[in-house]
């Protein structure tokens, strides 16, 4: 497992990269919220977790941290999560520790998130492929959210 320290530098360099790649600003205040969600050593957290968590050291806003977030996102540091029923959570989690996590990706709007399946975790652990050893997995669903899923009349 990954320390929080290096994870720390892996997703300050992928911030680093889209900020370069997209010409904004590198603020004091984004690396700061970043290095609270490495605390959290891979649980998740929402926008008012941070919010509350931060106060203490750094008087922010709350738009401050959504803006941020919104910002993670686009970096593919964070994800959201999803319900199993498909709505999507105010709650974020560090896409370095998704490994072994299920994801999802709705192919029209290209929303993502990820679950956990203890079945199917096991069954791909005990998985025997010849000349092979897996030491990791990931599982990718794609298909239709909630939202973009139209009502059908014929049901
Ligand atoms: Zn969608």
């Amino acid at each position: 497992m990954a320390t929080p320290h290096n994870i720390y530098s892996e997703v300050e360099n992928m911030l680093r990269e889209y900020i370069k790649a997209n010409n904004l600003r590198l603020t004091q205040e984004r690396l700061l919220i970043l290095q609270q969600i490495c605390s959290y050593e891979g649980l998740s957290f929402s926008p008012e977790k941070l919010y509350n968590d931060l106060k203490e050291k750094l008087p922010l806003s709350l738009a401050t941290i959504y803006n941020s977030i919104d910002l993670f996102q686009q970096a593919k540091i964070i994800i959201p999560l999803f319900r199993q029923d498909g709505e999507r959570t105010n709650w974020y989690e560090l896409t370095l520790y998704q490994h072994g996590n299920m994801m999802f990706t709705c192919t029209r709007c290209g929303r993502q998130g990820s679950f956990k399946d203890a079945t199917i975790e096991k069954v791909l652990r005990n998985k025997k492929i010849q000349n092979f050893n897996a030491l990791s997995f990931s599982v990718h669903l794609f298909g239709e959210c909630k939202a973009c899923r139209k009502p059908s009349k014929n049901n």
